[in-house]
């Protein structure tokens, strides 16, 4: 496999730098994770995208460059060294996007896409319940014909940002009557704020409000937000669960730059006579370099026409448990005081330790892994 840039890459990497240069906010804005620090992210997409640098891989009618997935690694790269801020419109950009691609239509992706795009539309993903997790078919929400449309009933759980998110998208039961869980399922998308949706947030392990539950009672939705064929809601979904776990959700420039960080950090708090924490500073950098080796694979095989199938799966577990031995060396590094602060380093740290458990736990994905890539026999469940 060539790993040597292109001129075209080259040059769109040179572009990407120079605005990421004059436009990065020198003060990171406050947690998206606050009513503050969400209108300060959304803000940060709207001048993303009046450059168009908010979605560089979508179409140019949707406000994107239309660049190829080796360009949108080249930006990553640029945008995380660049220590530019997480990505508030990520549900959408990354998981609804992609499923509309897929199965929307045209009418759908004219309408969603470009407020997307601008961080006007913030969207929050209502997949799981209380007795639906890692066994999401057996979920009860409902959702029942009506005049025009459905009506959505159910509780919906740990929906990431829906705090402030204005829309989401999910998964409910349209057919209780049919023979196995997983069919008779529809997928559609709501306004938060529509009548029968009530929002609770629910406090992090910092207290700050990343989930909510979502209380629906009779919300209309019309037939225009349903995606895809009623009933096909399954199948729609298990092709969003792969941009969820494979290389979009989780690009290998944000461990790049991470790792960096890690090393200026050891530079200036490490103790030399302590090889033990040097080794795991030279584990993280070994780690990003070695995903970033994965990723180019996993692009140039998607890029040939593959599907990203079970493989993302690998790719999940990877930068999840990488992600969370990342952050614990450099609060190790920081030592007591690290946690304490209200930092980049110990907020990293809490997200990081939710890695193995949202976009499908990793007990789940080595399952898959043991059974789909690996043949081995199924377990007991
Ligand atoms: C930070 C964070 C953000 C999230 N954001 C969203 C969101 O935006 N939208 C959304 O819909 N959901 C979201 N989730 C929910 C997430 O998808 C679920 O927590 C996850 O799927 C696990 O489901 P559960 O919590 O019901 O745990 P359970 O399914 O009850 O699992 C509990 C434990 O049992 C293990 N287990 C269960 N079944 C098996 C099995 N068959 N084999 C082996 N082990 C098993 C699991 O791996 C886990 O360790 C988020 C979760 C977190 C932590």
């Amino acid at each position: 496999m060539d790993l040597s840039y292109t001129r075209t890459e080259e040059a769109f990497r040179a572009e990407a730098r120079e605005w990421l240069r004059d436009h990065v906010p020198a003060e990171p804005p406050p947690s998206l994770e606050t009513a503050e620090g969400f209108a300060a992210h959304r803000a940060w997409e709207a001048e993303l995208a009046a450059a168009r640098w908010s979605v560089v891989s979508w179409p140019e009618e949707y406000g994107g460059r239309g660049v190829d997935l080796a360009r949108w690694l080249v930006f990553e790269e640029e945008y995380w060294a660049a220590g530019a801020p997480g990505r508030v419109s990520q549900n959408g950009v990354q998981l609804l996007a992609p499923t509309l691609f897929d199965h929307g239509t045209a009418e759908q992706r004219a309408r969603i896409l470009p407020p997307m795009a601008t961080g006007e539309t913030i969207w929050a993903q209502a997949w799981s319940e209380p007795e639906a997790g890692s066994d999401l078919a057996s979920l009860t929400s409902r959702a029942v014909r009506t005049d025009g449309g459905w009506l959505l009933s159910g509780l919906k759980t740990w929906s990431s940002r829906a705090a402030f998110a204005d829309r989401a998208f999910g998964i409910f039961r349209s057919d209780p009557e049919a023979d196995r869980p997983h069919r008779g399922l529809t997928y559609l998308m709501f306004d938060l704020r529509a009548r029968g949706v009530t929002v609770r947030p629910i406090g992090r392990l910092d207290g700050k409000p990343a989930f909510a539950e979502l209380f629906l009672d009779e919300v209309f939705v019309p037939d225009e937000d349903v995606i895809g064929e009623p009933g096909q809601g399954w199948r729609i979904a298990m092709s969003t669960t792969g941009n969820e776990r494979g290389l979009m959700l989780r690009s290998p420039g944000r461990f790049l730059a991470a790792a960096d960080r890690l090393v200026r950090l050891w530079r200036s708090e490490g103790d030399p006579g302590d090889p033990a924490l040097r080794e795991r500073v030279a584990d993280a950098v070994i780690g990003a370099r070695a995903y970033q080796l994965f990723t180019a694979g996993a692009a140039a095989r998607l890029a040939a026409g593959a599907p990203s199938g079970a493989e993302s799966s690998l790719n999940k577990v990877f930068w999840s448990e990488y992600d969370l031995a990342l952050h614990e060396t450099a609060l190790d590094l920081l030592g007591p005081e690290g946690e304490l602060a209200d930092g980049a380093w110990a907020e990293g740290y809490v997200f990081s330790l939710a890695g193995p458990l949202y976009a499908g736990t990793n007990e789940i994905q080595r399952d898959i892994i043991a059974e789909r890539l690996l043949g081995l026999p199924k377990g007991r469940r």
